[in-house]
């Protein structure tokens, strides 16, 4: 259970020798209790009470991280139901599943397609993490198919199989890059427990019921394994939606901690057809799978979900930002156009975009405007006439080109008098309201 403001309290030194940025350590246990400060912020925490305190402020479900290298990723660690209550952490991770008994040449063919398969969204570069390598019942291909795409691909690895001897053996081609075994059952959780134990690996469970993996995960926390992902067994779509939401209410309504460990769901065995099995993966990643498995990786599904998982997965309250400057599109020199516009990331990326795509070499000032959108920021004072005045001025721009014009947003027109003003002798500009027609105002200028 979380401990109140005054019981952190009466852990922590109680000197109020402010280094932690607030004035008292009473105040640090309060925004420690809401969620608003980090224990390191204090370094005087004695060990006993930090090991408390960290236990008490671990999240209800565990944040637990998979494989190694550049597609490394954490799932769980979440913290509300609902995510406007505060926000999701950490995304959904895809898996496309590979059959052990897939020849090595089709497998080299298949993690190459994968691979390829990334996208730049607002600065990000969306892609899949895993591959499911299931066991089909001999454990010397299982092994070979988990060494060659740990040892020839980016991805990290669930590795699939009832056996304990075929799992021990693919665990020796690729532990390194810390794969996640699926799954102890009642059958396997004594060999695939000590497995996991042995090398510090995270462990699946699967049961028939909720019930059915409270004991197994209680069974396994008791040999030492923290890093636990939880399969109820469901793979009728309305039952494994129940079961998802009951997994997620029970460890965050009512602190079920044999409970708290992210989910992972097989929409692969839930679908007669691919485009129902995207469906079903898309309901996944909003409620509440923290791995969705695939049966194959293809652009026509992956796109639209991996767009869903970035808005899903994106604080509500914090906008996503680029950083206040000039940012040269193409290769700008003294007479190139200035344009000004706002921080939203989708924003700038939609504009620089579209100046990219005009091949009009330019400068485009970013101006702070606490990741509001030009209408909205203008409508929320943050991108008035003076503002954007006095940031051109500061901005540096004048070094860099020997004209004075600048091209403001349409929808932002209404500010041309007070920029005017704020610049005297330059001359403001009112460009297109819409992104998609400034490769056509450019060029026509
Ligand atoms: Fe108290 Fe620690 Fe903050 Fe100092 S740094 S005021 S001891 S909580």
């Amino acid at each position: 259970m979380a401990l109140t403001g005054m019981q952190i309290f009466k852990l922590l030194p109680k000197t109020n020798c402010k280094e932690c940025g607030v004035p008292t350590c009473l105040a640090f246990a309060m925004n420690l209790a809401s969620g608003k400060a980090e224990l390191d912020s204090c370094p005087y925490v004695s060990d006993e009470a930090r090991a408390q305190l960290e236990e008490a402020s671990a999240p209800p479900i565990r944040q637990v991280a998979l494989g190694k290298g550049v597609r490394a990723a954490k799932t769980g660690g979440e913290t509300v139901l609902y995510r406007h209550e505060k926000t999701f952490y950490n995304p959904t991770l895809f898996a496309g599943l590979l059959s052990a008994d897939t020849p090595a040449a089709q497998v080299e063919a298949k993690l190459k397609g994968w691979q390829a398969l990334q996208y730049e969204r607002v600065g990000l570069n969306l892609r899949p993490e895993l591959v499911a390598v299931k066991d089909t019942g001999d454990k010397t291909a299982f092994a070979a198919v988990a060494k060659q795409v740990a040892e020839t691909s980016e991805f990290n690895l669930i590795l699939m199989s009832e056996d304990a001897e075929a799992m021990a053996a693919a665990v020796a081609a690729c532990s390194f890059k810390r794969p996640l075994l699926y799954a102890a059952t009642a059958a396997t959780v004594d060999a695939f427990g000590k497995l996991a134990v042995e090398h510090e690996l995270p462990l699946a469970v699967k049961a028939d019921s909720i019930d059915g993996l409270i004991e197994l995960t209680t069974k396994l926390t008791a040999m030492g394994l923290k890093d636990l992902v939880l399969d109820p067994g469901s793979r009728e779509v309305k039952q494994s939606l129940q079961d998802m939401v009951a997994l997620r209410r029970a460890s965050l309504k009512d602190g079920n901690r044999a409970l708290g460990f992210p989910a992972i769901v097989f929409p692969c065995e839930m679908a007669g057809n691919t485009d129902m099995e995207a469906l079903i993966a898309g309901m996944y990643v909003s409620k509440y799978a923290g791995i969705v498995v695939l049966s194959d990786l293809n652009t026509e599904a992956l796109f639209p979900l991996m767009l869903e998982r970035l808005n899903i997965f994106t604080d509500p309250q914090r906008p996503m930002t680029v950083t206040e400057g000039i940012y040269e599109i193409g290769t700008p020199n003294e007479n190139s156009p200035v344009l000004v516009t706002t921080n939203f990331a989708l924003t700038y990326f939609i504009v620089s975009g579209e100046i990219e795509a005009s091949k009009v070499p330019a400068w485009l000032l970013i101006k702070d405007s606490e990741g509001l959108s030009v209408l909205t920021a203008w409508a929320a004072g943050k991108f008035s006439g003076d503002d954007v005045g006095a940031f051109v001025k500061k901005s540096g721009i004048m070094d860099k080109v020997k004209h004075t014009e600048l091209i403001i947003p349409g929808y932002a027109a209404s500010i041309v008098a007070d920029v005017e003003e704020e610049l005297p002798g330059w001359t403001i500009t009112v460009g297109p309201r819409e992104a998609a027609h400034l490769p056509g105002f450019l060029k026509a200028r």
